[in-house]
């Protein structure tokens, strides 16, 4: 049992860690306030038109704080004229300076702007990757020269009444961090509360935090990780809101999924009042996704679910600092098994099994086949009346026919069970309140009898899940059926699926395999399922919860498969494609970063489990770009740095070259592989 205090109010019942309020301006974080949306100008802000004409897009697009990056004194004055004109305009949202390296800029933005958002890991403090031991005294004296240098920032802060953002970013962390606690989430937390005794010293309390990674599975940790250490360090004067982001989440899909992994879980734990979207693409562009996030994932203060444990154990995983598979044992077809050290395989949901089966297999099998690199490893079916058993048969033939050889599942109502289900490959059932055990324990001889495998679908409120499970439970054991899996179907799916977790191992099924089902809600469109479906199976992955995961109501079954493929990349399960980590871009950008990455993508997306980030800037971007196998990083104008991991090994190639020069690279270290 973890002895650190509590991260979470209750992670059976949605509830939002309650902090102390910040006020930015006028705009408050945390305390009662709604969850905030916030954006980054990419404009040089030396040109003050350009940058409040970004400003006042973000604002009109409904950003309630905007953040300008201050890289010299020179930005930092500038911020001044920026902020008239916005007052001339109209365009009240406050602005936030980001400051990297540059304490004098950072004293200057102050005096402009209501808020200044500082970086522990280069305030003042080294950044050489430098590998050595620090004695303590070594150690102590280090951070009293950064106290020294940052002091003067928090005085000047509190005096105006400034807000600040300590933002740590894995893998920007500072040397002396690095070499004591490693480029983890204990280092980030670390690197943050060393600022943060500073400004407690001044006896200053305007503070937003921030622990943001490419790996949303490190931010989650990190997040939580913060929540602990401060409830532990005072109450609610202490609990200083949080501000969420995935950085350098890349752009399109892929960006969004990531980023709704990350700042959706953190959500669905009651972390977070604030919130950035960082994609490679118009900071516009981030605006409508972080508003679906903070609207719809955030959770109220006080509990809004009954909490069916008192406590906030967090039971349903061994670590929640760290992430570790659950240990579950394989169910399943030869060479599709689910569980076990299987990875997490991905089942597609067509819905009602179709009557004219040769067409419907044809069609399912031309939309897989525009994914050639993904494997359906599953297929599933509801047979909504007994009549409709009698294309189970013809249907498993056709797809076979077609070529696809994936197991088929038949979800049915108890009522509606099939008496002939042996072509079946897994019978799901939905156990709800109104089953009776009668009925559950005729199913289960069944499935005994034709030798089909079982997953019971647990339906209901969050609440209902241990008496379901236990219900499930006593059936199979007085049946003879040996086995079964478990999926939940339910309100809350996440706080339903940690329950069910921690339930089965209280009733001796620690490692049943649970399958993660998904449901587009109807009318949903297509952008809004997308995010749906990041967050409700990335909360639960990145803790290593989940065996399978299945998508419904999807427009294909192709889009279903590449969706799920997607999410399990994004939570870092499996990994089918190319990885971008790439900067979202701002006023230190040297090139057109939206245009670089999709160029460099167009000629790289074909590699299979490579990561490459494409970095704006050497001042942030080596750094930030944390794990990528290769990095391309903007290091002068028309010129990049090329990096191998964290190596820097062609400096100053000139943009003409160079994605040339990265694809030698890739290819030198044996990663290329031909289009
Ligand atoms: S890495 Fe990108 S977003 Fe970060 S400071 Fe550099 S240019 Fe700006």
């Amino acid at each position: 049992m973890d002895s650190r205090a509590p991260y979470v109010v209750n992670p059976y019942a949605a509830s939002r860690r309650p902090t102390r309020e910040v006020r930015v301006g006028g705009v408050g974080i945390g305390g009662e306030n709604p969850v905030r949306v916030q954006s980054m100008t990419t404009t040089n802000t030396l040109d003050t038109e350009a940058t409040v004409d970004q400003a006042e897009r973000l604002a009109a697009a409904g950003c309630e704080i905007v953040r300008i990056t201050a890289p010299s004194i020179r930005e930092a004055e500038n911020l001044e004229p920026i902020k008239r004109e916005m007052v001339r305009r109209g365009i009240h949202v406050p602005l936030v300076a980001d400051i990297h390296y540059t304490p004098n800029a950072a004293l200057v933005a102050a005096e402009h702007v209501e808020k200044v958002r500082i970086n522990p890991g280069n305030y003042a403090d080294k950044k050489k990757f430098e590998v050595r031991e620090y004695t303590d005294s070594q150690y102590r004296e280090e951070l009293e020269r950064v106290a020294e240098r940052f002091r003067p920032l928090v005085r000047r802060c509190r005096e105006l009444g400034r807000a600040m953002r300590i933002g740590t970013n894995h893998g920007s962390l500072a040397d002396r961090i690095m070499n004591r606690f490693g480029d983890s989430p204990r280092g980030m937390v670390e690197s943050a509360l060393e600022f943060l005794d500073v400004c407690e010293d001044e006896n200053y309390f305007d503070i937003v935090f921030s622990m943001k990674s490419s790996n949303a599975q490190v931010a989650i940790q990190a997040y939580r990780l913060l929540a602990s250490r401060l409830s532990e360090r005072g109450g609610l004067d202490r609990a200083y809101p949080f501000h969420l982001g995935v950085t350098e989440a890349g752009d399109g899909e892929d960006g969004r999924i990531k980023s709704a992994i990350g700042i959706g879980s953190l959500l669905l734990d009651g972390l977070g009042d604030t919130l950035r979207v960082s994609l490679t693409e118009d900071p516009v562009n981030e605006i409508p996704v972080a508003q679906v996030l903070a609207r719809d994932f955030s959770v109220a203060n006080g509990s809004n679910v009954r909490p069916v444990f008192e406590d906030s154990r967090t039971d349903f995983v061994a670590d929640p600092y760290a992430h570790e598979r659950r240990t579950t044992h394989s169910v399943g077809r030869e060479g599709y098994e689910i569980g076990g050290a299987n990875p997490v395989r991905v089942e597609v949901e067509l819905g009602p099994i179709p009557h004219q089966v040769v067409t419907a297999a044809a069609e399912i099998a031309h939309s897989l086949a525009q994914f050639p690199e993904l494997v359906c490893e599953g297929l599933l079916v509801d047979v909504v009346d007994p009549g409709a058993s009698e294309f189970i048969q013809p249907f498993v033939t056709a797809l076979a026919e077609q070529g696809v050889h994936a197991p088929l599942a038949v979800r049915a109502e108890v009522a509606f069970v099939p008496p002939c289900i042996d072509r079946a490959d897994r019978l799901v059932v939905p156990i709800g309140s109104l089953v009776d055990d009668g009925e559950l324990a005729s199913v289960a001889e069944l499935a005994a009898r034709a030798g089909t495998r079982i997953e019971w679908s647990l339906r209901g409120c969050v609440e209902d899940i241990p008496q379901l499970l236990e219900r499930a439970v006593a059936v199979i054991r007085s049946s003879k059926l040996e086995d079964f899996m478990l999926s939940v179907d339910a309100d809350c799916t996440v706080q339903a699926a940690r329950l069910a977790v921690t339930a089965l191992r209280e009733c001796g099924g620690a490692d049943i395999p649970l399958v993660l089902r998904h449901r587009a809600a109807p009318e949903v469109e297509e952008n809004r399922h997308l995010l749906d479906a990041s967050v409700a199976f990335g909360a639960l992955l990145c803790d290593g919860l989940g065996d399978a995961v299945a998508i419904a109501n999807a427009e294909t079954p192709g889009r279903a498969l590449s969706l799920a493929y997607r999410v399990l990349q994004g939570a870092r399960q499996r990994t089918s494609w190319t990885e971008y980590i790439s900067c979202p871009s701002c006023g230190r950008t040297l090139f057109d970063l939206e245009e670089t990455t999709a160029r460099i993508k167009a000629q790289t997306e074909h590699l299979r489990g490579v990561k490459i980030a494409v970095m704006g800037c050497i001042v942030n971007g080596p750094g930030e770009m944390a794990d990528a196998d290769f990095g391309y990083v903007g290091s002068g104008p028309g010129v990049v740095d090329l990096y191998v991991g964290k190596e820097l090994v062609e400096r100053k190639v000139p943009q003409a070259d160079s994605d040339e020069r990265l694809i030698g690279l890739i290819r030198d270290r044996g990663r290329w592989t031909d289009p």
